[in-house]
């Protein structure tokens, strides 16, 4: 077969470039965050002339985790004293003067929108759905998010009943050059905190009044371990405490463990010899800027000595693939398969756009969450820091060989279309509850077939509207196949076709 050998296996250094500044994340991220992260420099102070604080409220309790941080509650005023990293801030609470250091994501400035309890950021509008419908949710519960199809404008979501309707929020500028916002040209306003409050008062249009926002999941998790781990995250093993197995992956075990007695988190324990520390290092360093709502935090490491072990964040439903076997997994409707396809999807288009390879997408490496609704994607990049003679010898027949492109098979050319082809099978995944793709099929007839041709026949039960996806996916030439973004919007009109979105059009309101 074709295999991977090490002439055709490229080892070239990732090809991610792209320039990950602080607050690139933010118009993915679902994390309220402050709209600018370093608030002292963007507004031009000059460091001599720097205000002594600037104000803002806590959004979520937050427990310390270590003796520098501080404790404070939901509504807390505190006064950030020093923002100069992007996920830790010193800060000095105005409830009782003490002073030390917070997770940027659970505090915004005072009055602006982030601080709002019904602002979602920049969350999917399936999200935004799987919220609104929880049970403790009522008719009118609503949030704002931005606008998926739009970065300027933002999305008012009400549940009504069991549905959920979205309207697009639009900004222009008024006759005097103001900015307004508006869902109808009839009642224009200042800010979103008045738009909401008109709503509030009075459907004037809309399907419903807005009663109240939705409920949070929660607090979100924070970017790093703590203000300590944020620039040096080899951790000591000694703050890692080992609670329990959770699974067995190809190159060692990953249990469930708490960091500093306070963190839950998973660790994976590489088998000695697995990975060239260095190597491995060069690549996490870059793994653990990658930041999105649809990747796994990679938190912290540590790489002095063997087994290296990988600090991310904790799933508690293990890999989708065992999710989808499962009796729970096998109950999820096509609806549901189709969304945790857009969650995959978002999260590829992130990679994509971030220039990031991840050679090993499959349903084994996407993640279900505490609530089963959300699903990330895992150990991106990691298959390229595996040695050679590792992943052939341990791999063997299992590698994922019916998970890759012929020409990532055949030349080694790994790339974001090979991912798309990969995305392709993981679909299959889906739409079978996790059967192997080409069932009965070897790796070897795989292989043959792929080249004269051939392609997976289309899976009982599943759409033909899925199928064409899958296809598309599956074209011999890379340039031909789909980007993730598209891949995603596909899915998701695919996900909303029969329910209309009234966030096309200006004043319609459906
Ligand atoms: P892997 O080595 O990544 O293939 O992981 C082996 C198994 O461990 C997976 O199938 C999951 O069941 C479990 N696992 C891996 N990572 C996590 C995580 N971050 N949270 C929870 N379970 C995990």
């Amino acid at each position: 077969m074709g295999g991977r050998s090490s002439k055709n296996r490229s080892w070239e250094p990732s090809s991610f470039q792209q320039d990950l500044s602080p607050g690139y994340n933010n118009e993915h991220s679902s994390i309220p965050r402050p709209l600018t992260p370093n608030v002292f420099k963007q507004q031009g102070v000059p460091e001599i002339e720097r205000p002594p604080s600037i104000l803002y409220v806590a959004v979520y309790d937050y427990e310390p985790r270590t003796p520098g941080d501080l404790l404070f509650k939901k509504g807390d005023h505190l006064e950030i004293i020093d923002n100069n990293h992007t996920d830790w801030w010193r800060a000095r609470s105005r409830t009782n003067q003490m002073e030390g250091y917070v997770p940027a994501n659970y505090v915004a400035p005072v009055r602006s929108i982030e601080a709002e309890p019904w602002y979602f950021g920049s969350i999917l509008r399936v999200d935004a759905e799987n919220l609104l419908l929880r049970s403790r949710n009522q008719d009118g519960s609503f949030l704002v998010r931005a606008s998926e199809s739009r970065y300027s404008d933002y999305a008012l979501s009400i549940r009504l009943g069991v549905e959920v309707k979205h309207y697009r929020i639009k900004q222009e500028k008024d006759d005097i050059g103001n900015k307004v916002f508006f869902i109808s040209r009839r009642k224009t306003c200042v800010t979103l905190q008045e738009l909401i409050n008109h709503y509030s008062n009075n459907n004037d249009g809309l399907a419903t009044r807005l009663t109240k926002p939705c409920l949070k999941a929660g607090a979100p998790l924070t970017a790093t371990l703590s203000y300590n781990t944020q620039d040096d995250w080899e951790i000591p093993r000694s703050s890692l405490k080992f609670e329990r197995q959770l699974g067995q992956g190809q190159f060692g075990k990953v249990h469930q463990g708490l960091w500093n007695g306070t963190v839950p988190v998973a660790i994976k324990s590489l088998i000695p010899g697995t990975m060239d520390p260095h190597e491995f290092i060069a690549e996490a360093q870059i793994m653990k800027k990658l930041q999105h709502e649809k990747l796994i935090k990679l938190y912290a490491v540590c790489t002095t000595e063997e087994p290296i072990y990988i600090v991310t964040e904790l799933m508690k439903n293990g890999s989708l693939l065992d999710y989808l076997k499962s009796s729970k997994g096998r109950q999820a409707k096509l609806p549901k398969l189709n969304d945790f396809a857009v969650q995959i999807a978002w999260g590829m288009s992130y990679l994509e756009k971030m220039n990031y390879i991840h050679r090993d997408l499959a349903a084994r490496n996407v993640l279900v969450g505490q609530k089963e609704t959300v699903v990330k994607i895992a150990d991106f990049g990691l298959a390229r820091v595996i040695k050679e003679e590792e992943y052939e010898a341990r791999a063997g027949a299992k590698f994922p060989l019916k998970w890759t492109a012929p020409e990532a098979i055949n030349y080694g050319k790994f790339s974001t279309k090979s991912d798309v082809w990969s995305f392709g099978i993981l679909l299959t995944e889906l739409i079978t509850y996790g059967q192997t793709p080409y069932p009965g099929m070897s790796n070897n007839d795989v292989l043959l077939m792929i080249e004269m041709n051939y392609r997976m026949p289309i899976p009982a039960k599943c759409p033909q509207s899925w199928y064409d996806i899958m296809l598309k996916t599956w074209e011999s030439d890379p340039m031909r196949r789909p980007t993730f973004k598209n891949l995603r919007s596909t899915l998701e009109e695919l996900l909303f076709n029969g329910q209309k979105s009234s966030e096309s059009s200006d004043g319609s309101l459906t």
